[in-house]
């Protein structure tokens, strides 16, 4: 299996391999084709095995054979919801990388900083936002943030952000998107809540498990 053969672009391949990516994970392999089919996602993966790459290389390819017009304001296309600002920061890191080939921009928000660097980010306009709920939340409300041409949306580390009280940040989020968009939901661990968030967002969603 090559990721060439997981139909992602050269610009993308070509990325993935000069970071060092010889072969897809096993989440990546089964993930990567129902996510560029469209399909709502419930995944079941831990960190360290390559969870990131398998909704960001599919939601890269994605963004980029539909490229958001320049003349005009750049709304957040695709929203990337963590729990911690470091995974946050490592996600946009990774992103960045994968997207290096591609005219897109990714930007990152989380708390604990200073707003004004992350509202003059946001202002420039981003076709992907990895964000912490409480955050992003704090931005939206200052009319910041437009989150209302999202078109993909991540949970990543969904038990892990139930665990540290942000059902309810998370819950007013998903107030805010449009109806009709694609929802990836990732998680290690799932219990009632999480299923009841999964029943609540996703949409016949396809079942992976690593
Ligand atoms: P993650 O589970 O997304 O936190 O990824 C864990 C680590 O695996 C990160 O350092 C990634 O850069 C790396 N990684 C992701 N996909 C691959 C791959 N296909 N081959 C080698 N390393 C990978």
């Amino acid at each position: 299996m090559t990721f060439a053969s997981l139909n992602l672009s050269e610009a993308i391949v070509s990325a993935v391999s000069d970071m060092g990516y010889t072969q897809p994970t096993p989440i990546q392999t089964q993930a990567i084709p129902l996510i560029l089919q469209g399909k709502d996602l419930l995944a079941g993966a831990q960190t360290g095995t390559g969870k990131t790459a398998a909704f960001a290389l599919p939601l890269l390819e994605m963004l980029s054979r539909q490229p958001q017009d320049e003349r005009g304001k750049r709304p957040v296309r695709a929203l990337i919801l963590t729990p911690t600002r470091e995974l946050a920061a490592q996600i946009e890191e990774n992103i960045r990388a994968y997207a290096k080939n591609l005219p897109l921009r990714a930007t990152v928000i989380f708390g604990g900083v200073g707003m004004a660097a992350q509202i003059a980010q946001l202002n420039r306009g981003v076709d992907i936002l990895v964000a912490t709920p409480g955050r992003l939340l704090d931005l939206q409300s200052q009319s910041h943030a437009d989150l209302s041409q999202v078109e993909f949306l991540v949970l990543d580390e969904a038990d892990r952000m139930l665990d540290m009280g942000f059902i309810h940040d998370v819950r007013k989020v998903l107030a805010l998107l449009p109806r009709q968009k694609q929802s990836l939901l990732f998680s290690a661990t799932f219990s009632d809540d999480i299923k009841q968030l999964a029943n609540t967002l996703l949409n016949q969603p396809e079942q992976v498990q690593v």
